[in-house]
């Protein structure tokens, strides 16, 4: 692409890849010139979740340097070890395009910049609000709000929350399904309980109307004045002293993590006014505990009366099952709507590597099988308690996002089974654009809530994650026999009837 751009000149460039790749996967440049597609998907019975699919063309060198700068803490990085070893920065992996093909990558370079990917967000909700008549959603990526490295102290504090609950219970499992009350808590610190500062701990412990304890109150890392260094302290068991869960963050850090945090509840505000939901995407593991729990509390505050903003779950993770049981459970408890994406994982290659690399367990499911397997059991899950309690609407609300037949069939199955109807709109698919049309398309023309996944932006600011889009199409096509018998057979059908620019138009209405 790089030599044809050089050969070409911009326009013909320009020409040949909206005749080509960009014209099958992006759907143009700005809100305007998109308009053709979605009204093309609409009439189909399509919806649309808008991606405004930007992203730097940098060389590996850059983004290594970009993300070990951004990364190095300015009260150092402690060597971890065990499967802590994760939430730490490892230069071999600073470029988080390694292996990945399908996501796009922000790297950070300062405050400033992601001020501006704030703001292109805040545009793109006007642009779903704008076309989509209020059935769209739009896609954020926490990674462009803010530095990197502060996502990474949160998850490890997240994991070390979860080891230090999980000696205190003497077992593994869900933290949350441990029930533990205060009382047990106390006979867990002994002696050590009556100390000032333990009882000070105690105190400042959250626990509900069943008694049952939150070792911290999560909901304040939304608040403005929580300070992360000194929040997340818990009594040792064996001395009774005080110890930090998190390793030491400056107070810029601490500006800049507010700075995040603002930045994503100033998306969501907006959102919300206008009508446009949002669904944040999972990326690496390494991110994954503070994303999902940014977004959990973001669920609680906003998701009160209605589906606002949806959470990413990638199955292909082994931890994920429990992990949904955990947030399925604080949104019953805490009367939440919870609206979740259910996806296999774009990032299983640099997942794998990276454990063998760094030497901790492999996060992932062994086999492919077993990432279906691990699907179809939270799909399973979640579909029996989709239908609300008597009387009162669902507060789960789930997008099948998969291009697998037998994964729709299967959701499809299940929806039967426990009669929920398509137009119950608690049960939607998503499929990226110019992928699987012979999925999207007759969900959407049979009436169920179906979506494409809309990546947009202008040719050359969306070219490098189209490259890698395409290297994906590569190996992809070799697996998608079925849809490439489908394209010749109606290529055929075009040439044979004189059809060639033939651009259909369905009488659909989406649910
Ligand atoms: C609307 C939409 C939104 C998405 N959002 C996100 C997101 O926010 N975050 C994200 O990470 N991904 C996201 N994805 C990408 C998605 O996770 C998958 O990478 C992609 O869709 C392929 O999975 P599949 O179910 O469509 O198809 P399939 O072709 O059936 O499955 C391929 C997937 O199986 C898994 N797999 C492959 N080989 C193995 C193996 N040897 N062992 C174990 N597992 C294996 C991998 O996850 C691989 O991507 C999204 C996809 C869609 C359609």
């Amino acid at each position: 692409m790089k030599r044809l751009r050089q050969v070409a000149g911009k326009k013909l460039f320009e020409m040949i890849m909206k005749a080509t790749f960009y014209g099958q996967f992006v759907a143009g440049e700005d809100q305007n010139k998109i308009r053709p597609t979605l009204d093309r998907l609409r009439s189909f019975g399509v919806k649309s979740i808008l991606d405004y699919s930007v992203e730097e063309d940098l060389s590996q060198e850059e983004a290594e340097k970009r993300e070990v700068s951004a990364s190095i803490s300015q009260c150092g990085d402690k060597e971890e070890e065990g499967q802590l070893k994760q939430y730490h920065v490892e230069q071999r992996f600073a470029d988080r395009r390694y292996k990945v093909t399908s996501a796009r990558t922000y790297f950070y370079l300062n405050e400033a910049a992601c001020e501006r990917n704030m703001e292109a967000f805040l545009k793109s909700i006007d642009a779903v609000a704008d076309t989509t008549q209020s059935t769209g959603l739009m896609a954020v990526k926490l990674t462009a709000l803010g530095r990197p490295q502060l996502l990474l102290q949160l998850s490890e504090v997240i994991m070390r929350a979860r080891n230090y609950m999980q000696q205190m219970v003497g077992g593994t499992g869900n933290v949350l399904t441990h029930h533990k009350t205060i009382e047990d808590l106390q006979r867990y610190f002994g002696d050590h309980s009556s100390k000032p500062e333990v009882q000070e701990f105690m105190k400042q412990i959250t626990s509900d109307k069943e008694g049952i304890v939150h070792l911290f109150p999560w909901s304040g890392i939304l608040d403005k004045d929580m300070n992360l260094s000194d929040s997340f302290r818990v009594p040792d068991p064996k001395t009774g002293q005080m110890r930090r869960l998190i390793s030491q963050i400056s107070p810029k850090e601490e500006e800049m993590f507010r700075n995040m945090l603002r930045r994503l509840n100033t998306i969501i505000e907006k959102a919300n006014l206008s009508d446009v939901r949002v669904m944040i995407d999972a990326e690496q593991t390494y991110f994954q505990p503070a994303i999902s729990r940014i977004c959990l509390e973001m669920m609680r505050r906003f998701n009160k009366n209605k589906f606002l903003v949806f959470n990413t779950y990638q199955t292909y993770l082994k931890s994920t099952y429990n992990e949904i049981l955990t947030d399925l459970e604080q949104a019953e408890r805490q009367n939440f709507y919870w609206g979740a994406k259910l996806v296999r994982g774009a990032y299983i290659e640099q997942e794998r590597a990276r454990a063998a690399a760094m030497g901790y367990e492999d996060p992932s499911c062994e086999s492919v099988e077993a990432t279906t397997a691990s699907f179809h059991k939270c799909l399973k899950e979640i579909l029996s308690r989709v239908k609300g309690r008597e009387g009162k609407p669902s507060q789960l609300g789930i997008m099948v996002a998969s291009h697998n037949e037998d994964t729709v069939r299967y959701a499809i199955q299940l929806m039967q089974q426990h009669r929920i109807l398509p137009g119950d709109k608690v049960v939607c698919f998503g499929q990226l654009l110019g992928m699987c049309d012979h999925v999207t398309f007759p969900l959407g023309q049979a009436g169920y809530s179906a979506y494409k996944y809309v990546p947009y932006g202008p040719v050359v600011e969306v070219l490098p994650y189209l490259s890698r889009r395409a290297n994906e199409n590569r190996g992809f096509l070799a697996k998608i026999k079925k849809e490439k018998g489908l394209l010749l057979k109606e290529i055929a059908r075009r040439i044979l009837t004189g059809q060639v620019f033939y651009k259909p138009v369905g009488n659909y209405k989406p649910v």
